[in-house]
């Protein structure tokens, strides 16, 4: 898509913390994969538009006590890589969680204030319906006031859609401009590109998940989209 950016910022890289952490065969059942260690990128992505609008997708892990403190590199670096670009945080006019997982959605505060003050923040009804502890504490009420909520598909910004990919959680949703898809935890490691029905542990609807997984890969195929994964070390990824 002519005059579109999609830039990945690295939010953190390491391994899941020992709270969660399990040998990569128990993670991936069926995978064939071996006890490896696992180091996870944390990816968000930033779109700027042909008319300078900027869309962020996803907010990492957070601070030192986020949400995702239990288990993730914390601090991530968001703020440092969107300094890095020339970007300030009121710059940002939308963004789209993915879905509400510690490590996707705990960039939305800082110090419990909302860090993109003039965003709006997409998320799929079915997360905001489920949001529960202290994701919904620490991180959702915080920024009740500038939440879009959607159903199903939207165009959240010119030329920027999202999709419900239901399965991993009840609201995760992907995010497509032109040819790119940012597609949240709908496969969490590259086994799963070669056998989409290959299942993840901590996939809240295990069997919905590899469902859509599937599909939407099977539709990413056939238009050779590219793909902006969450948690691989490669950012883009042309299928
Ligand atoms: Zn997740
Ligand atoms: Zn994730």
């Amino acid at each position: 898509m002519s005059g579109v950016e999609v830039t990945p910022l690295c939010d953190a890289v390491g391994p899941m913390g020992v709270a969660i952490r399990r040998p990569l065969a128990e993670m991936f059942p069926d995978s064939g994969l071996q006890d490896e260690p696992w180091v996870l990128h944390f990816h968000c992505y930033l779109i700027r538009d042909a008319a300078g609008r900027l869309t962020l997708v996803d907010t990492g892990i957070g601070d030192e006590d986020s949400p995702a403190a239990s288990w993730a590199p914390v601090p991530g670096t968001l703020a440092g890589e969107l300094a890095a670009v020339g970007v300030s945080p009121a710059e940002i006019g939308t963004v789209v969680l993915t879905h509400l997982h510690s490590d996707h959605a705990s960039g939305v505060v800082a110090d419990g204030r909302p860090a993109f003050e003039n965003a709006r923040y997409v998320l799929q009804q079915a997360e905001v319906d489920a949001a529960q502890g202290p994701v919904l504490d620490r991180l959702l009420t915080p920024i009740k006031g500038q939440l879009h909520v959607v159903e199903g598909h939207a165009e959240v910004s010119p030329g920027v859609h999202v999709h419900h990919a239901p399965g991993h959680t009840p609201g995760h949703q992907i995010a497509r401009v032109g040819d790119v898809a940012m597609t949240g935890d709908l496969v969490l490691h590259p086994v799963q590109l070669a056998d989409p029905a290959i299942r993840y542990a901590y996939d809240d609807d295990q069997e919905a998940a590899a469902r859509t997984r599937a599909e939407v890969l099977a539709e990413l195929r056939a238009e050779h989209a590219i793909l902006a994964t969450a948690h691989f070390g490669e950012p883009f990824l042309r299928l």
